[in-house]
């Protein structure tokens, strides 16, 4: 296997240590120092913006929060429609 381990953070040249990170960044990863102890992005695949609430970037949880809304009306509408 040719692939090299390097450290994810950006432009970081240090060598890989562990959990994705050079030797000082995986202790300030340990720390909390990055990010909050974890990488914290949107859970919508492909959306790499911060995440906020429920997991999911602000754009994101407006739509869920729209979605959850509609759904509930709907429910609260129709209760018997299937
Ligand atoms: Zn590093
Ligand atoms: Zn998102």
């Amino acid at each position: 296997m040719a692939e090299v381990k390097k450290c994810k953070t950006k432009d970081c040249k240090r060598p890989y240590r562990a959990k994705g990170y050079c030797n000082v960044h995986y202790k300030l990863w340990r720390q909390g120092e990055l990010g909050k102890g974890r990488y914290k992005t949107c859970s919508q695949e492909s959306c790499k913006k911060p995440m906020g609430k429920r997991g999911l970037c602000e754009a994101h949880y407006e739509a869920w929060l729209k979605s959850r809304k509609t759904a509930v009306a709907v429910a609260e509408a129709a209760p018997a429609a299937s």
